[in-house]
Formats: C-alpha cells, sequence, structure tokens
C-alpha cells in the first residue's frame, strides 16, 4: 500500500483511533427545521407553502445545482424567512411537524447521473460544504483524470468517515465508480488515516477501481491541499482549487450518497456524524435526518443541553460554538463535539514571545504569528499580502501557542473584513 504525508501539522493523542463503530440512527423528531440553503451559494427557491402535507423525500426547494428534501412526513408549518445559521447570518428555512408515520414519497426521475446528483441535493462536505453538482462540472471542465475520495475524518476524535468506508464500503465503491465514469477519470486514489485498519481492508476489497492510500495519523490531513501533497506530492495553487491541475476531491460520504441518487434514485436526507468530547465520553457513531434538532442528537447520545458545557458543531480544533441546540442538523454538519462545564476555561491572551512553534506547525507555510497580528491591528492589506487568505483555520497554530493568542480568531476576522472589502468594491 502507497503511504503519504505533508509537512507540518500535529499529531495528537486521538481515542478510539482507526476504529469503525456502526452508525445508530437516531430517531425521528416532532418538529424539523429545513434550511434552504445547506451549502456555498445561493439558496434553494421554496416549492412549498405553509400548511403543504409532505412524504419523506419531498421537494422542498430547489436550485439550478442542487435541492432540499423533506426527511420526515407531516405537515409544513412554516416557510421561514430568516433563520439563523452557524456563520451568524440568516438562512429561509422549512419547519416541518412529523406525522410519526415516516412515508416515503417517491422516487427520484431520470437516469442521467448528473442531473440525479443535481436532484437528490448530493453536497460535498469537509471544511465547506459545496453542491456536487457544480464541483462536478467545474472538474469537467478542467477536464480532470484524477479522482481522491478523502477517507480521513475532518479532526481528531471524529471517526464517521473510517467508520462509512468500513460499513459500507459496497456502496462507497458504487459511487466512486460512478463519478469516475462522469468525469472520465484514468486515476482514482482512496486516503484513508493508515491506522483506520478496519476502513482500510473493507474498501480495499470492495473498490478494486481506486488505489487505497494509507496516510500519516496528523491533523489536519483532511484538508484537499493536504491530501493532494501527501498522495500526489503536488502543490495546489494559492488560493486556486485542486481542479487547476487536474484533480478533484470528493469525500467519502459523497460518494455513499451518489450510489443512492443514481442506483436508488434516493435524495440525500441524512447526514453521518460522530458526537464525540468529554460530555459525550466515548464517541458515537449517528444517522441523523437532516433537520433534526442539535438537542435531540445530544439526547439520544445521553447529553443534556442547558446544564453547562459547551456544544460544538464541528470538532475540537476547527469547530463552532454554537449558543443554542435547537439549531438542526444539515448537510455541512461534520460532527458534534461537546466539552463538559468543568472542562472549559478562560484564560488571557499574553503578547507574542517569537518562538516560532506556530510557523512549524502551519501546514500552509503561513506565518500565523504575523497574519494574526495584521488582522487584531487591522491592517488587512498587509494580512492579505501576507496570504491570510490561504489560512485554512486548521487550528494548529493556535493550539501549539505558549501564550495562548486566539490566531484563528483574528485570521478569521481578517480574512472576512477582506472579502467583504472586496465585495463592496
Ligand atoms: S495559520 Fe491557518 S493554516 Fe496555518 S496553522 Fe494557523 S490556522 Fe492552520
Ligand atoms: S506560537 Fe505564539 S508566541 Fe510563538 S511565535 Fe507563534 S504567536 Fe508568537
Amino acid at each position: 500500500m502507497k503511504s503519504g504525508t505533508f509537512p507540518g501539522g500535529l499529531s495528537l493523542p486521538v481515542s478510539d483511533a482507526g476504529a469503525s463503530k456502526p452508525f445508530e440512527s437516531v430517531p425521528s423528531s416532532q418538529t424539523v427545521i429545513i434550511p434552504l440553503k445547506q451549502h456555498v451559494g445561493d439558496p434553494c427557491a421554496a416549492g412549498v407553502k405553509k400548511g403543504a402535507e409532505v412524504k419523506m423525500g419531498d421537494l422542498l426547494g430547489e436550485s439550478e445545482s442542487t435541492a432540499v428534501h423533506a426527511t420526515v412526513s407531516g405537515k409544513v408549518t412554516e416557510v421561514i424567512k430568516k433563520f439563523p445559521d452557524m456563520s451568524g447570518g440568516s438562512v429561509p428555512a422549512i419547519g416541518i411537524e412529523s406525522d410519526g408515520k415516516n412515508e416515503s414519497g417517491g422516487a427520484l426521475e431520470g437516469s442521467d447521473p448528473m442531473s440525479l446528483i443535481q436532484k437528490a441535493g448530493v453536497v460535498d462536505s469537509d471544511v465547506e460544504a459545496i453542491s456536487l453538482h457544480d464541483k462536478l462540472t467545474l472538474a469537467k471542465e478542467k477536464t480532470v483524470k484524477t479522482l481522491i475520495v478523502n477517507g480521513v475524518d475532518v479532526e481528531p476524535q471524529m471517526i464517521s468517515r473510517a467508520s462509512i468506508l468500513a460499513e459500507n464500503a459496497k456502496e462507497v465503491a458504487s459511487g466512486i465508480d460512478i463519478i469516475r465514469k462522469i468525469l472520465g477519470a484514468t486515476t482514482a486514489y482512496i486516503g484513508v488515516s493508515e491506522n483506520a485498519s478496519n476502513a482500510i481492508s473493507a474498501i480495499g476489497s470492495a473498490c478494486g477501481s481506486a488505489e487505497v492510500v494509507g496516510l500519516a495519523v496528523k491533523h489536519p490531513q483532511s484538508l484537499k491541499e493536504l491530501l493532494v501533497k501527501a498522495i500526489l506530492d503536488k502543490e495546489v495553487p494559492t488560493g486556486g482549487s485542486p481542479e487547476e491541475i487536474g484533480v478533484t476531491v470528493i469525500s467519502a460520504e459523497t460518494a455513499y450518497f451518489v450510489a443512492q441518487a443514481v442506483n436508488d434514485k434516493k435524495p440525500m436526507l441524512e447526514r453521518f456524524i460522530t458526537v464525540a468530547g468529554s460530555g459525550i465520553g466515548s464517541p458515537k457513531n449517528v444517522l441523523v435526518r437532516i433537520g433534526t434538532p442539535i438537542k435531540d442528537v445530544l439526547g439520544h447520545c445521553g447529553f443534556a443541553p442547558g446544564h453547562g458545557g459547551k456544544v460544538i458543531i464541528g470538532g475540537p480544533l476547527m469547530g463552532t460554538a454554537i449558543h443554542s441546540a435547537d439549531m438542526p442538523v444539515t448537510k455541512e454538519t461534520t460532527g458534534i463535539y461537546v466539552q463538559k462545564e468543568g472542562e472549559i476555561a478562560e484564560f488571557p491572551s499574553g503578547v507574542c514571545i517569537k518562538c516560532g512553534l506556530c510557523v512549524e506547525v502551519c501546514p500552509m507555510r503561513l506565518m500565523p504569528f504575523l497574519i494574526s497580528g495584521f488582522s487584531e491591528s487591522g491592517s488587512y492589506a498587509m494580512a492579505e499580502d501576507n496570504d491570510i487568505l490561504s489560512c485554512n483555520e486548521c487550528g494548529c497554530c493556535a493550539y501549539v501557542c505558549p501564550v495562548l493568542i486566539p490566531m484563528v480568531q483574528w485570521i478569521k476576522l481578517g480574512k472576512s473584513e477582506i472579502r467583504a472589502r472586496r465585495s463592496s468594491e
């Protein structure tokens, strides 16, 4: 088996590293809220009105590149214009009261794989969730011939991606074959953490058309630029995408949903996620319907929100804390991390002592102390000159900083200021 890695990053102790765990289905909730935007780009236009009766899989809204569907059967209780999202903004959303019957609507129509992927609303989710239809369209335009399937979990403690490969290898392999055919890809690789032995053996046997590559257990190996580096030893151009060098990177769970859309004509109604952290104990893998309130997922995992502690969407290094566990699981939810109250520490940030540790670990070869400092002082042009936009917000720099400078927060602020200025120009 081929192996690979990238410079920098963090080798962190991981509990249950490489283990696969079956997914438990979280029971359907009484009420679900389904955002009409669960990806980068414009929201889908609402296709239902208040009071409409819907079945599971019925279309709620659609755009040229994707679609969203009802994940329970029941009645549409509200068409919400502004529902709070993870970025602090708002998106339109549909509320549905379940009738408890979980009746399914009809199958998707048609046979063209690209059209089925759009109708099924398949979204490729990693740091950002992107419509798969858009991603494959770009890859075709750029005549991409190399496919990399990302089987590396997004963060330490998250084990859902390795588990999908171990538990659903046949479906993932079928999805890979479909994507290869769409692209005419001549080469395909599946990147998997080298300690994920169950995943490696299951996908290795199920997928003869792609080479499995074992990758060093290091954060943030799952980021697409670093997968390209580790597997192909190629650099993605600064600010560019892998498609520009003839490669596309698609997550393992996305391949699973492609198989479901094209073979079974089923829309994407669920998300595979790991729920981990001190508030949960041993990490759990769950299969959750889109729109399920996070508090119901946590309740299923034995944690009662609202009694202290912190709930983070994503993982411990790159995730975002939420203020309300009423928020729904969406296609963008990569994981849930729960900290117990006693684990949350407040600390004062110190002054940089120029130790260089952040530079050593930065996988994008940036100067984290510099771009963070420029951002903190409002010198956004200087931050941009020093490549702040190439930062993938992996959190390695802040993790090692001995004086606890919240570099990622400053960098995020700088990036959003620069983007806001660009769009107003
Ligand atoms: S500067 Fe960005 S890419 Fe580099 S370590 Fe910090 S968060 Fe990661
Ligand atoms: S790790 Fe912290 S103290 Fe060290 S150079 Fe970076 S910002 Fe400064």
